[in-house]
C-alpha cells in the first residue's frame, strides 16, 4: 500500500514499524457543536484508511482524541451557563451517534482531553526542565526557536521570526506563527485545574502529543487529520513530541483535503452549512452521505452538492438491485469464462486502486464496469451459476470498504422477519384467491417503505 506523506511530500510504500500492527493517531472532533459534513469528510477518510489497512492484513491500534476543552468550548459553555462537562457530554454523544449512523468503525481507543490533564502537566513540566519553554503571566509557552526543524511539516521557513512573540489562541494562521501556549493561566469564570505546572488549563496542541505518546509510544506509524490541521496544530504537535522524546513523532502524515459546498467554503453565513441531521431531515440516507464522502479520493477537494447525494443514491441502488438480481434470478448451469476473468480482473483493479493512496474513484470504476458487463450477460442469458461466487467476491471487496449495500433500518422501520411473515401471508392470500387481502398487505408494506416485486422467480423485496 502506498500513501502520500505530507512531511516528505512523497507517495511512499507503507508498512508498520513493528510487526503487523499499525499505530495510528487521528485528530478527533472539538465537541463545541454538532460536527458538520466537512468534519465528516475527514472522519469517513479515517474509516476508509482503517478498513483498507485491515483488508491488507494489518491490525490496528488506533487512538482518536475528543477535544473537550478549548477556547470555543469554554466560550459557548460560559455563554449558556453550563459546566464544561455538561456542555461537552451532549456533543460527544451526538458525535459518537453520528459516527455509528455513518458506519464509521470505532477506533480502538477514544481519549478525552480532560481525562489526561495530569499527564499533560507532566509533559509540560518535562519540556520546562529541558529548556523548551518560558513563562509569562502564569502561562507556559513553547519557544519555537528552540526547535530547529519547526516548519518542516507545513514547509514554511520560520527562521526569520521574531523570537519571543507569543500567541494565546488555539487556532491561528501561518502569518501569526509565534511561540504558542502549552498551558494557559486561569481567567475569571473559566474552568481550571490544579497541577504540577500551576493552576490553569492546557492548550489544544499539547493534548494530542501527550495522548498519542501515552497510548502508542514515541513514534506513530500514521498520524492523520484534515489539511486544515497541518498548521499550526500538527506542526506544534511535532515540536512538542519530538522535543519530549528525541524521536521522530510520526512516520506518515496523512491529510484529507477540503470539502466545499456548491463550490463555496461552507459557512453559517452563506446558509450552506450542514450537519448530518440536516441532511437526514431532507430525506437523504446515511449510506448516500457515506458513499458521496467516500467516492472522491481523499487527496482531492470534494464539492458537496444535493445532486451529488442523488447520484450517490442512484449508484447504491444500482448495486443493490444487482445484488438482489444475483441472489434471486435463475441462471443456466456452467461458467462464462470471459466474465469469470473479468470478475477477477476487477477485484485486482479494485485492490490496486485502493493500494494507490486510497484511490476510491478508480476502485469504484472497476466495480461498476463489471456490474454493467454482468447485467448485460444476465439480460442475454450468458451469466451462469458458475459466475456467482466471483461476482459475490467483488461485491464483498467493495462493501468491506464502502459499506453501503445493506440498507439502514429507518427508526420506525420494519424488521426483516416481519417482512418475511407478511410476504408469506400475502402468498397464502393469493393462493386462496383473496386478492383484496393480498393488495392490503402489499400496501401495508409499501407504507413501511418496502417495495415488493413479483418476478418469475418469486417475490423480491427492497427498501424504498
Ligand atoms: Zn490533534
Amino acid at each position: 500500500m502506498r500513501l502520500y506523506d505530507t512531511l516528505t511530500q512523497q507517495v511512499r510504500h507503507f508498512e508498520p514499524l513493528e510487526g503487523k500492527t499499525v499505530k495510528m493517531y487521528t485528530c478527533g472532533p472539538t465537541v463545541y457543536d454538532y460536527a458538520h459534513i466537512g468534519n465528516f469528510r475527514t472522519f469517513v477518510f479515517y474509516d476508509l484508511l482503517r478498513r483498507w489497512l485491515r483488508a491488507s492484513g494489518y491490525k490496528l491500534d488506533h487512538v482518536m482524541n475528543i477535544t473537550d476543552v478549548d477556547d470555543k468550548i469554554i466560550r459557548n459553555a460560559v455563554a449558556q451557563g453550563k459546566s464544561l462537562e455538561e456542555y461537552t457530554n451532549a456533543y460527544t454523544q451526538a458525535f459518537l451517534d453520528d459516527c455509528a449512523t455513518l458506519r464509521l468503525e470505532r477506533p480502538e481507543r477514544i481519549a478525552r482531553a480532560t481525562a489526561h490533564i495530569d499527564e499533560m502537566a507532566a509533559a509540560i513540566h518535562k519540556l520546562e526542565d529541558n529548556g523548551y519553554t518560558y513563562r509569562s503571566d502564569g502561562s507556559v509557552y513553547f519557544r519555537i526557536a528552540r526547535f530547529a526543524p519547526y516548519g518542516k511539516l507545513s514547509h514554511n521557513d520560520f527562521s526569520q521570526m521574531v523570537s519571543g512573540a507569543r500567541v494565546d489562541v488555539d487556532e491561528y494562521e501561518k502569518a501569526d506563527a509565534r511561540d504558542f501556549a502549552l498551558w494557559k493561566a486561569p481567567k475569571p469564570g473559566e474552568p481550571a485545574w490544579d497541577t504540577e505546572v500551576g493552576t490553569g488549563r492546557p492548550g489544544w496542541h499539547i493534548e494530542c502529543s501527550v495522548m498519542a505518546i501515552q497510548y502508542l509510544g514515541a513514534t506513530l506509524d500514521i498520524h492523520a487529520g484534515g489539511v486544515d490541521l497541518i498548521f499550526p496544530h500538527h506542526e506544534n504537535e511535532i515540536a512538542q513530541s519530538e522535543s519530549l522524546t528525541g524521536k521522530e513523532f510520526a512516520r506518515f502524515w496523512v491529510h484529507s483535503e477540503f470539502l466545499l459546498v456548491d463550490g463555496q467554503k461552507m459557512s453559517k453565513s452563506l446558509g450552506n452549512f450542514y450537519t448530518l441531521r440536516d441532511l437526514f431531515g431532507r430525506g437523504f440516507t446515511p449510506e448516500s452521505v457515506r458513499y458521496l464522502l467516500a467516492s472522491v479520493p481523499y487527496k482531492k477537494g470534494l464539492n458537496f452538492t444535493f445532486d451529488g447525494l442523488d447520484s450517490a443514491k442512484t449508484a447504491i441502488d444500482r448495486l443493490r438491485n444487482f445484488k438482489l438480481r444475483l441472489s434471486t434470478a435463475k441462471f443456466a448451469a456452467g461458467t462464462n469464462e470471459s466474465l469469470e476473468n473479468q470478475a477477477m480482473n476487477s477485484v485486482v483493479a479494485f485492490c490496486q486502486a485502493m493500494d494507490d493512496d486510497l484511490n476510491t474513484a478508480e476502485a469504484l470504476a472497476a466495480v461498476f464496469e463489471y456490474v454493467r458487463e454482468a447485467n448485460t450477460a444476465m439480460d442475454t442469458g450468458e451469466f451462469r451459476t458458475g459466475n456467482i461466487t466471483k461476482t459475490n467476491d467483488l461485491l464483498a471487496y467493495f462493501d468491506q470498504v464502502f459499506d453501503v449495500l445493506k440498507a439502514s433500518e429507518p427508526a420506525s422501520g420494519i424488521s426483516e422477519p416481519e417482512i418475511d411473515t407478511l410476504i408469506a401471508e400475502r402468498a397464502d392470500a393469493r393462493k386462496a384467491r383473496d386478492f383484496a387481502r393480498s393488495d392490503r398487505i402489499r400496501d401495508e408494506l409499501l407504507e413501511k417503505g418496502i417495495i415488493l416485486e413479483d418476478t418469475k422467480d418469486g417475490v423480491r423485496w427492497k427498501r424504498k
